[in-house]
């Protein structure tokens, strides 16, 4: 028999059951900080018996303890509806062939817009039903790799991926697409951009920050980009494309080693960090913002090194770390370590005798700067000078997140340490750069009235 109170168990189904309210209700909650009024989502197995969940019209979820709901009354009903309408895809020769790889991640489902329900968009004639400008742009078909929210990505899954990639490759495929989790996107990134070596075609990552539900989602418009980009895009590197501004006249093209999550919510939280971003893209314009970078030329043979050690660790330094941490490490047989250290490169003294024990058991460690931008600079101070003598290696101006994964690539490959170094310090995909231009520090801070005056020119 169907239940109508679908997950709610204990003292939640008591409640809704006193006031006959059935899950996919449209319903009135009166509670003790107010009114609110939504749609009865249902729960799953490992929920709480003391809330109930609704969506809200603004497509945000809430949980409502039910020890505060004074009243309950239903006001619709919308039966679940699990079904996309599915279109042929249409395809035609004059048009460059897309393969979209999915990971998962909130791009690849799509919140039926009455009921609230999660259900996948993914196949070619879903993705067409659902965002019809990507038939003008290519031909598509898509394989489903993963379904994951992007914190269960991880090595596996990106050797799985960059091997998935290189068979596309292989088989002449136009461009790439992959679709993926916002959360973690970076980190994939960077350790594809190390992976996939002379793409001859763009390998364009995209995601959405907003559910395809929601009023304000930006799903279409980054497909539509991501589409644009690994079709007619002239550049055959790993990319982000994600939206731009926060009016949504453009979407940035980032290069995967230069690019970072930058904020929980916005739209616009990608941001090349150190550099500018690769280009602009449009619907149906591509504009390099760059001047170096790899071009689209099929003639070109993929280099696939799917590789990846997986005892490395990321420490992001606090002031009074203590050295057990990183003794810990190195007795639970990590090979190599990278730190995110303040400001040039630097952590406390206490914890200098652990970083000398663990490079003498052969243990490489790499020092990265949390501030981001900018480069370890380890000879500025006689701490920095003590550090590189107890053996830690300053990482130049990888991200945190980038040298992590350059780290687990590179001891993947050998367990030669000097061999180690050369790799982590010879540049492959701009992770490194020469120097930071200008325009490539570009964060901007609200409050201070010059900046809100800017601000409100490029926010329409
Ligand atoms: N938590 C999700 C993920 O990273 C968020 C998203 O898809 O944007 O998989």
């Amino acid at each position: 028999m169907n239940d109508v109170l679908k997950g709610y168990k204990g003292r939640a189904r008591k409640t809704l059951e006193s006031f006959s309210i059935r899950v996919w209700s449209e319903a009135e909650v009166d509670t003790t900080r107010g009114r609110f009024e939504g749609i009865i989502l249902p729960r799953s197995e490992n929920d709480d018996d003391i809330h109930i969940v609704l969506k809200l019209a603004t497509g945000y979820n809430i949980g409502i303890d039910i020890n505060t709901i004074t009243g309950m009354k239903e006001v619709g009903y919308k039966e679940a509806h699990y079904k996309i309408p599915e279109k042929e895809f249409p395809t035609s020769p004059e048009k460059p062939n897309v393969k979209l790889l999915g990971t998962g991640g909130t791009i690849a489902s799509r919140l039926d817009y009455r009921t609230g329900a999660v259900i996948p968009a993914f196949s070619p004639g879903e993705l067409y039903g659902a965002v019809p400008e990507l038939a003008d742009i290519c031909n598509l078909t898509t394989e489903k790799l993963f379904a994951v929210f992007s914190e269960n990505m991880g090595p596996k899954q990106y050797i799985e991926l960059a091997k998935a990639i290189g068979e596309q490759i292989e088989n002449g495929i136009d461009g790439i697409m992959i679709g993926h989790g916002t959360d973690t996107m970076h980190h994939t990134a960077g350790a594809l951009s190390f992976m996939i070596q002379n793409s001859p075609v763009p390998i364009v990552m995209v995601g959405s920050q907003r559910s395809s539900d929601r009023p304000s989602s930006d799903a279409a418009l980054n497909l539509i980009h991501a589409a644009t980009a690994a079709a007619h895009s002239d550049i055959a590197e790993v990319m982000v494309c994600m939206f731009g501004p926060t009016s949504d006249e453009y979407g940035l093209l980032h290069r995967g080693t230069r690019v970072r999550k930058m904020h929980s919510s916005y739209r616009s939280t990608f941001r090349t960090l150190g550099d500018i971003p690769l280009a602009t893209v449009t619907r149906d314009k591509i504009t390099p913002l760059h001047q170096n970078y790899n071009k689209r030329r099929k003639d070109r043979e993929v280099a696939v090194r799917a590789v990846f050690e997986e005892k490395v660790a990321l420490v992001y330094y606090y002031p009074n770390m203590q050295p057990d941490i990183i003794d810990s490490l190195v007795e639970n047989g990590y090979r190599g370590i990278v730190i995110a250290g303040t400001g040039l490169g630097h952590v406390n003294k206490p914890v200098y005798p652990a970083i000398e024990r663990a490079t003498a058991a052969g243990v490489t460690i790499y020092m990265t700067v949390q501030t981001l931008w900018g480069f370890v600079h380890m000879f500025v101070y006689d701490t920095g000078r003590d550090l590189m003598a107890k053996g830690i290696i300053p990482a130049e101006n990888m991200l945190p997140e980038v040298a992590y994964v350059k780290l687990g690539w590179a001891l993947g490959q050998t367990d030669d340490l000097k061999e180690v170094e050369r790799i982590m310090l010879t540049p492959i995909s701009g992770e490194i750069t020469e120097r930071e231009p200008y325009n490539g520090y570009l964060v901007y801070q609200g409050g201070i009235p010059e900046i809100e005056a800017f601000l409100k020119t490029v926010h329409r």
